[in-house]
């Protein structure tokens, strides 16, 4: 259903702004649709379209991330290992969901509340400027990087 809802938003949005919806589009949109909470790289998003549409290559994925970022229905972030990463937006309005990075195994979560309004409101009360959205990178250990680190540190032998 949010599937249906998302890609008939990203193929109006195609439509609106004049961009045709070559199959090659259409296949690389059902792989971001397929993986809205995989985080995939540009590498992952081509071998995953290959399987649907084997003739596509690289730069055409690339070209297509690119448009669908240009139009904001696609979002793409840095996570520090060089790598860009896309996923679909999944509103229409921006405010985008928060990224949990765990900095020992790279491990990318998500957290889903914007717990931004109070700050946005404060934004656009005292400087005019109006928030459509927001990037927000968050730093730290998951859940299984702890447990490893409450272990028991070897004793140093003296
Ligand atoms: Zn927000
Ligand atoms: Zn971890
Ligand atoms: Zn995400």
């Amino acid at each position: 259903m949010q599937k249906q809802k998302l890609r008939d938003r990203i193929y109006s949005a195609l439509r609106e702004g004049d961009h045709r919806l070559t199959p090659q589009r259409e296949a690389v949109v059902e792989v971001l649709l397929d993986n809205a909470d995989a985080h995939l790289s540009a590498e992952n998003i081509f071998m995953q379209t290959k399987h649907n549409y084997p003739d596509i290559g690289l730069a055409t994925v690339y070209r297509t991330l690119e448009l669908l970022e240009n139009l904001g229905l696609v979002h793409r972030f840095d996570y520090g290992d060089g790598q860009s990463r896309y996923e679909v937006s999944l509103t229409a309005e921006g405010h985008y969901h928060h990224h949990l990075i765990c900095v020992n195994c790279g491990e990318i979560g998500e957290f889903k509340d914007d717990l931004l309004d109070e700050i946005e409101e404060k934004i656009a009360a005292d400087t005019g400027f109006v928030v459509t959205d927001h990037c927000l990178r968050l730093f730290g250990l998951c859940q299984k990087c702890q447990g490893e680190q409450d272990k028991p540190a070897e004793p140093i032998d003296k």
